[in-house]
């Protein structure tokens, strides 16, 4: 049979000129490295885009090349995301927050040629300049005025770097499977690994994750990411948001709940981060007596988000939370938690009890537990085992691995232990190297951590395993008091204890200051054991 259908490859593009053609006004609202808000709409950024395409090509970039950005969420930064892979080239997002070991190896690794990087950024390139081995320009996203005195040879100025451009330019032609984008895994466990998206994957994931059991993001809506674009592609958002029309919010360096609050003000409806921003937005606002009249959703992942956090927002502040789960080798939406018949139908607090999973999947990812024995578990909503992804926007093989990181069926291990209850709600609950083996059971350090951060005085808190000669391991908690409090272990002990069985509950709990995090925000439970092992820690007798 003849083919009925056009062949439209998915290239990002496309996505910019949907949002340019259809939604040309719709506002783009940034904060500025420079420190002014600037106000820009989806036909502008696309004529930048274009303009930072064409500027590119004239400085000798071609198709496949890579080019590291390293920038806070702000206008200049989409112009960019489109602007790079529109000439063809692959955008390597930097997080600035990475160790200088970390950075010097994945931009050698993945061959960068040029850096594209915020003026205030500057110095951290500069500390590693002598041991970058593959760039050859630097590209600075300011104005003449704010180019800063450098010891980088011959940086470029991005402003006056456009200027003889029009913006008059079709996107490079490319395949949909080209790559489009490399986002490195933060490499708590060895070198960091390069995940390469495609157009194709950036552009089905983004349709899948704007639907509306998803972020259900339309032209209606204000987002804004609060979530850094270099972290795990962005959670899709500057794909997502022109892909329907929303206005964007973007909210610079600033992460202070302050300044995101006043972000906030131009009209958010969505917005997007970590749990840990959270609940310092949720302490500013109670302190000074703030509410958020306009925004309706905030997405939560990354992390396991405190039942206390999603119920603040919903009873207090009228915000749904949509507690997500993903990585960024899934592009990196895996589930979201919006609510089925099935939990709409329960009550408050069943529907709360639902919110602590992280939902489940948009079509397009497919998803399973099994045990060791790679035996496919039940949905049970108990069995805990070893959850594997397979879908358009899940990695295939890491840059420059010999080998696929799937198995024979096509299965990528996340590397998360969860379980699946009968809806298809999935609930994170460990890490595979951090769960914690007691007497032949898994404890799940999560939910442990969970409960013990809904004690009213603690800020922060990690469950570990330490070893234990009769049962393997058994759980302890570190816990970082809130300020100016000193809460008495017995008392999270005993809150623990209302939602655990008594072999599941933690043998000591540990005060410190602080408790150490990766770059993207998350405990870092290796270092914990470091700690604790400098400390010449000892389980109680
Ligand atoms: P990095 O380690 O660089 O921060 P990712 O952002 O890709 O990398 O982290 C993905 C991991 O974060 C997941 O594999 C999972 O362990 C954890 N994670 C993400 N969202 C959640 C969540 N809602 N609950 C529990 N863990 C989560």
């Amino acid at each position: 049979m003849a083919v009925g259908m056009q062949d439209f490859p998915l290239t990002v593009g496309k996505i910019l000129d949907h949002a340019a053609k259809y939604h040309t006004k719709r506002k783009i609202i940034s904060r500025s490295i420079e420190g002014p808000i600037t106000k820009t709409n989806w036909g502008e950024v696309q004529v930048q885009a274009k303009k930072v395409s064409q500027a590119l090509i004239s400085l000798g970039i071609r198709t496949g090349d890579v080019i590291g950005v390293m920038a806070w969420n702000t206008s200049r930064h989409l112009e960019v995301w489109y602007g790079v892979p529109g000439a063809g080239a692959v955008n390597h997002t930097l997080n600035p927050r990475l160790f200088a070991d970390q950075l010097v190896y994945i931009i050698n690794h993945a061959e960068d040629r040029f850096l594209i990087i915020d003026f205030d950024l500057i110095p951290i390139i500069e500390g590693i300049w002598d041991r970058l081995t593959t760039v050859e320009k630097v590209i600075v996203m300011t104005n003449r005025a704010h180019m800063p005195q450098s010891s980088i040879p011959d940086l470029i100025c991005y402003e006056e770097l456009l200027e003889p451009f029009d913006g008059n330019f079709d996107w490079v032609e490319l395949e949909e499977t080209s790559p489009c984008g490399i986002c490195y895994t933060s490499g708590t466990t060895g070198d960091p690994k390069g995940v390469i998206y495609t157009h194709r994957s950036n552009t089905l994931h983004a349709l899948a994750a704007s639907a509306p059991d998803m972020l259900g993001l339309s032209s209606n809506d204000v987002a804004m990411p609060v979530v850094p674009l270099f972290h795990a592609n962005g959670w899709s958002i500057a794909y997502s948001a022109p892909l329907v029309g929303s206005g964007l919010v973007m909210p610079g360096r600033d992460m202070t709940p302050a300044a995101l609050f006043e972000m906030l003000d131009y009209g958010v409806t969505f917005t997007a981060a970590v749990p840990t921003i959270w609940m310092l937005m949720l302490q500013h606002l109670q302190a000074n007596d703030l509410h958020l009249p306009a925004l309706e959703r905030v997405l939560i992942g990354g992390s396991s988000c405190p039942r206390a956090v999603i119920e603040t927002f919903q009873n207090d502040y009228g915000v749904q939370v949509l507690h997500a789960w993903g990585m960024t080798e899934m592009s990196p939406l895996g589930t979201i938690c919006t609510f089925k018949p099935e939990i709409t139908a329960l009550d408050a607090v069943g529907r709360l009890d639902a919110q602590g999973t992280t939902g489940h999947p948009p079509y397009s990812i497919d998803l399973r537990i099994t045990d060791d024995t790679d035996q496919e578990l039940p949905w049970d909503g108990q069995t805990q085992g070893k959850l594997w992804a397979k879908g358009v926007g899940v990695l295939q093989r890491y840059l420059k691995h010999d080998e696929d990181a799937v198995d024979k069926d096509g299965w990528f291990d996340t590397g998360d232990v969860a379980t699946i209850d009968e809806n298809g709600y999935i609930r994170i609950t460990d890490r595979s190297k951090d769960v914690i083996k007691s007497g032949g059971e898994w404890i799940s350090s999560i939910s442990l951590e969970n409960a013990a951060i809904a004690h009213p005085e603690v800020a922060e808190a990690a469950a570990i395993g330490i070893a234990h000669p009769k049962w393997d391991e058994r759980p302890i908690l570190v816990i970082v008091a809130m300020p100016n409090k000193t809460p008495d272990a017995n008392d999270i002990l005993d809150l623990v204890g209302k939602s655990f069985a008594k072999w599941q509950v933690p043998d000591d709990v540990v005060f410190l200051d602080e408790l150490p995090h990766t770059a993207t925000g998350k405990i870092s439970k290796l270092e914990l054991r470091k700690i604790l092992i400098t400390q010449n820690y000892k389980l109680p007798e």
